[in-house]
């Protein structure tokens, strides 16, 4: 580049964390970095009061304020600029889900990037032997014991090794430098996350596939230069695993980066090891867990390329690669890859567009697709790649239902259950209890007046909780100590309503004194690594008893398992949600899943109170895709996702009056502009499902479209209007496009 082709801007547009949705315009300083100003670099202004990290969007040479009022940019941060592929897919997240540019950014950039840190690679030392020192044995160095084994040590390295390993072994900075003072060892500093040049990408090798499975890897391999999206259906325990950890080999070999999606659940020390145990080159996971240094190592790695596969939860998405090459979302039905608050993002339609953008393969992975992903590969936009039988050569079990009504049950469970259970426990294997609600029971009940223990600040009932004794909105924060006595009546004949995973507990072990019985749940998993130790115990294999909730519904292989039990089938059957019948037969069926993956078959004994209904019915005999296929029929009839696109409007106050108010008043405005416009509707306000939630009264308000560019523009209109409503200042609103959940 010469001095002529440079531009010399005269105001930059820079996106900051603000949820203002509009860039703001500085003045460029003398000392500007030495390449010039360009997009993508990280600045420091004064905002108000505030100084804050910016990222230059655009360079212009107007604004529309006078050029004196345009306040200098304090420093820059980068020479060079964050990474493209991050920030156009930044942009696109931003106006697809109308949320401000600045917070979008800010969002998706590891917290160390978001305080102005330089975007560098940490570094650590490799120390190797030089070629004096390789000549050189422990014997030879005579006193010096501790330096003699320091040597042994790295003769066992070729490759060398890094300090904190050395250290670990319990020796000393001294010691090894007292090595290289002998001109016997040197060090050298790499990134913390070296560039693996392996002979072999493998460590283990690659499983023979099965027919199935070797036609789906084939269709797959077949477009790997090309954006190429499918649907990997196959039923729990098919091998699809497999078949991701044979694409990222092939990805790795052209010296391509894959980037693995997978659900907040599903990315345990298990799934890490399964990948890290397959491949020579690192292994990059990005999740919750980690240190804000270590993501930010993470993010470098990706973005420098170093890192050939990098897993992670939904925030991943963002992750920067030098050389994508795929992309793989796993169990891409799960509710935990749609963020619910702030940008409201699902990762994997980001990845979509972001595969699409690049111009390589995409597979989305479940037992139980999403009806959007199964529309899709019906209507030929997927391709549909089935795996229809398990590595294990036993069929994944049937449902079968257990009609509860009119009988008798311990702690939920009904006789003929528990009688199974006992057989299958004296068989030698293990039971998996489903109860879908933590605590002991859903609430506490007067016998006398019915009165119902309720949360104060939520429309929701107290749970009743036994370790510690208390009761607790699932909801709220609130807590509250046992009442001796009913609170309207004075009765002291208060019990407990219905069951949770603690009552479930305390039946089994009561029921089956001899049997360890393990509960999994939100409460019982607080300490880390609380679940995998217990996991790692049940995967001895030794009879037992687990309890838990969708925490073990999902992603664990238990081999030992081979009963089932649901113990409540019907929370999902008659919900308003339009979605929820669809997340509770996905849930049925991962959890049903679990049950015979190994050498024995399995049985999945679901009770309910309506075994005649039809869609459980359907579920149970004909299996999740006749159920999606009907609930997809039902959706086009009722102009439903994914016929129809929709935008959810919320708002929420502490004063009930002021969100209906303006609800009502934002509502008007948008249908009286869209009279005549027959794609696009507006339908509501109404109260959201739990009205008063954490002492809040929550509206909604539902724009539905057949077209999305239709649904975008109305949404955008009804945006603009809030912005300038005075009445939105009392109240807070948010805009959710394709919500998950009303
Ligand atoms: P999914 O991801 O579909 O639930 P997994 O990939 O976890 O299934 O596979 C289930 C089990 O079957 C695993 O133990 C896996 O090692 C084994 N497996 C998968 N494919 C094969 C194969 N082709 N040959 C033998 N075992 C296989
Ligand atoms: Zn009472
Ligand atoms: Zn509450």
């Amino acid at each position: 580049m010469t001095n002529t082709d440079i531009h010399v801007p005269t105001v930059l547009g820079v996106a900051l964390p603000t949820p203002v949705r509009r860039l703001f315009d500085y003045r460029p300083n003398q000392d500007g970095p030495p390449t010039g100003w360009r997009p993508g670099q990280r600045v420091w202004v004064s905002f108000g009061r505030r100084e804050l990290v910016g990222i230059i969007i655009e360079c212009r040479q107007y604004s529309e304020l006078p050029a004196s009022d345009l306040k200098p940019i304090l420093a820059w941060i980068d020479d060079a600029p964050l990474p493209a592929d991050w920030l156009w897919l930044g942009r696109f997240a931003s106006r697809y889900y109308q949320h401000a540019l600045g917070d979008t950014l800010h969002q998706s950039l590891p917290a160390r990037l978001r305080q102005g840190r330089p975007l560098a690679a940490r570094t650590q030392e490799r120390w190797h032997l030089t070629d004096k020192g390789k000549g050189v044995r422990a014997a030879d160095l005579g006193r010096a014991k501790r330096q003699g084994a320091l040597l042994e040590l790295l003769h066992q390295h070729p490759r060398g090794l890094v300090h904190s390993a050395i250290t670990a072994q319990g020796f000393t900075r001294e010691q090894l430098e007292g090595l290289r003072d002998k001109c016997l060892a040197y060090a050298h500093a790499e990134p913390v996350i070296e560039a693996p040049r392996p002979q072999h990408i493998l460590a283990e090798p690659a499983l023979t596939l099965n027919q199935e499975q070797a036609a789906a890897r084939a269709i797959l391999h077949e477009g790997l230069d090309s954006f190429h999206p499918c649907l990997l259906h196959g039923v729990t325990g098919s091998g699809k695993t497999e078949i991701y950890l044979q694409l990222i080999e092939a990805v790795i070999k052209r010296d391509r980066q894959a980037l693995i999606l997978v659900p907040e659940i599903g990315l345990t020390p298990q799934t890490l090891t399964r990948f890290r145990r397959r491949f020579q080159v690192p292994v990059v996971a990005m999740h919750s867990g980690l240190t804000d240094t270590e993501r930010l190592d993470a993010w470098f790695a990706a973005m420098s390329g170093r890192a050939p596969v990098v897993i992670g939860t939904r925030s991943a998405v963002f992750t920067p690669l030098a050389r994508p090459g795929a992309i793989i979302v796993d169990e891409e039905h799960d509710t935990s890859l749609k963020q619910q608050d702030g940008l409201r993002y699902h990762a994997r339609d980001l990845a979509l567009v972001r595969a699409r953008h690049h111009g390589i393969p995409i597979v989305l992975g479940s037992a139980t697709p999403s009806l959007e992903s199964l529309a899709n590969a019906r209507s030929g936009h997927y391709r549909h790649l089935r795996l229809t039988q398990r590595a294990s050569r036993h069929a994944p079990a049937r449902l079968e239902l257990v009609d509860m009504r009119g009988r008798t049950n311990r702690g939920g469970l009904i006789p003929g259950v528990i009688d199974t259970i006992e057989a299958t426990l004296r068989a030698g294997h293990q039971v998996l209890v489903f109860i879908n609600r933590r605590g002991f029971a859903p609430t506490l009940a007067c016998q006398s007046c019915g009165w119902m223990a309720e949360c104060s600040h939520c429309d929701a009932r107290l749970t009743l909780h036994r370790q510690p004794p208390l009761l607790a909105c699932h909801h709220c924060e609130a807590r509250h100590s046992l009442p001796d006595a009913c609170p309207d009546c004075g009765s002291a004949d208060l019990r407990p309503l219905g069951a949770g995973t603690e009552r479930a507990e305390e039946t089994l072990a009561d029921l089956f004194p001899d049997t360890p019985v393990h509960r999994i749940d939100r409460d019982s998993t607080r300490r880390k690594d609380a679940l995998e130790h217990t996991l790692n115990e049940v995967r001895r294999g030794t009879p037992c008893l687990l309890v838990g909730t969708q925490m073990l519904a999902k992603g664990h292989h238990l081999p030992h398992v081979t009963l089932v039990v649901v113990v409540n089938a019907d929370a999902g059957l008659y919900a308003s949600d339009f979605r929820a019948l669809e997340h509770s037969a996905q849930l049925l069926e991962q959890v049903a899943g679990r049950a015979g993956r190994a050498h024995h078959p399995g049985r999945v004994l679901v009770q309910t109170l309506h075994s005649d209904d039809p869609h459980l019915s359907l579920l149970a005999e004909k299996g999740y895709e006749a159920l999606a296929d009907s609930l997809l029929e039902e959706r086009r009839v009722a102009a439903l996702p994914p016929y129809r696109y929709l935008a959810l409007a919320r708002f929420e106050s502490p004063r009930e009056g002021d969100v209906m108010a303006l609800a009502d008043t934002a509502a008007q405005a948008v249908k009286a502009r869209l009279t005549d416009q027959a794609h696009t509707q507006c339908l509501g306000p109404v109260p959201a499902p739990m009205e008063r939630r954490q002492g809040r009264y929550h509206v909604q308000l539902m724009l539905s479209s057949t077209h999305r560019s239709k649904l975008h523009e109305a949404s955008a209109w009804l945006i603009d209007w809030l912005d300038r409503s005075s009445q939105a200042r009392r109240v807070r609103w948010s805009l959710d496009i394709d919500p998950q959940t009303l």
